[in-house]
């Protein structure tokens, strides 16, 4: 896609700091970090959203990302990695070309997510909500 900001990283017409690659995936350095050490992995066949994406290259990418989490931990000293994919706007996407986030973190990184855990209104809304996923299955 000529259009698209990490073809043009594949491509090579933008620079990155790369990590790793190989025929399919291309992993390299987020220019801007939750953590420092934040690193993407991306395919290097342009694919949007996850589930437009073949299984199988989908597979390989969280294999890497399962690599680079190991590194990450090896190399950085890591005490946890969040391992993130975001689909759509609605999700917080701002690159539509498939993209896992790998995040090294570290016991006082200062870094906290905004997660709020909510409650249903009754067990029913839940199981209601659950049959209408099992329906789109
Ligand atoms: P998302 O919100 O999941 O689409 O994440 C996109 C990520 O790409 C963000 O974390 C950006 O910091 C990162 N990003 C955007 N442009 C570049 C670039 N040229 N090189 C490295 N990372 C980038
Ligand atoms: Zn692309």
């Amino acid at each position: 896609m000529s259009d698209c900001i990490f073809c043009k990283i594949v491509s090579g017409d933008i620079p990155a700091t790369v990590v790793y690659e190989d025929d399919d995936v291309l992993v390299f350095m987020d220019i801007g970090p939750i953590i420092k050490g934040h690193a993407l992995v991306i395919s290097k066949e342009h694919h949007d959203p996850v589930t437009e994406t073949p299984d199988e290259l989908l597979a390989k990418m969280h294999l890497t990302a399962k690599k680079i989490a190991a590194a990450q931990v090896n190399g950085l000293g890591a005490d946890g990695v969040n391992i993130i994919q975001n689909n759509g706007i609605a999700a917080g996407q701002e690159v539509p070309h498939i993209h896992i986030h790998v995040i090294p973190r570290f016991g006082e990184d200062g870094h906290h997510w905004n997660w709020a855990a909510k409650k249903y209104d009754s067990f029913e809304e839940m199981a209601e909500m659950a049959e209408k996923i099992k329906a789109g299955l």
